[in-house]
């Protein structure tokens, strides 16, 4: 039987970016609130986690990619210093404004990768959002979505993959 996923946009849902649009250093970071907890919820009811981040910052010059390798390599430490296993963590590194690429959401590619390299079931996986791009991409892939609010605590959206 194929496993199920929850796709987690980064920044709003599991970063706050209410007063910094691009995050690529670890000073930056502020969890969102309930974000360990929301996790760990999913984990125990048998969802694997993936981030699907858009960096476009990368593309504009203002970061470079290896930043974003290092921050994502202590976020995995992080989390699983508190019992969070996050599976694995892709993003888009093009910006449309520099380059044209298929994998930045709304474009569905990452997603669809993960989806078969994990040999994940469509019908029961989900992506966790704050932006259209994010439904869209959800959709395009031909998984579940879930808006949320940015940057507030997830559980009123996902109480019910909770038990
Ligand atoms: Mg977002
Ligand atoms: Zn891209």
């Amino acid at each position: 039987m194929n496993g199920k996923a929850i796709f987690l946009d980064r920044d709003g849902v599991l970063f706050d970016n209410s007063d910094q649009y691009y995050i690529w250093k670890q000073e930056q970071i502020r969890f969102v609130d309930g974000v360990f907890d929301n996790l760990k919820c999913l984990l125990l009811n048998g969802y694997q986690l993936f981030i699907v981040s858009n960096q476009g910052g990368i593309s504009k010059g203002l970061y470079p990619k290896d930043d974003i390798l290092n921050l994502h390599a202590g976020l995995i430490q992080t989390f699983r210093n508190n019992q969070i296993e996050i599976t694995e963590i892709v993003f888009c590194p093009h910006h449309p404004e520099i380059e044209k690429c298929i994998c930045r959401k709304p474009d569905s590619i990452l997603i669809e990768k993960l989806l078969a390299k994990h040999k994940l079931s469509k019908e029961e996986s989900y992506l966790i959002g704050d932006s259209e791009s994010d439904m869209e991409a959800a959709e395009k892939a031909g998984i579940q979505k879930i808006k949320i609010n940015s940057n507030q605590d997830m559980y009123p959206f996902i109480s019910f993959l909770i038990r």
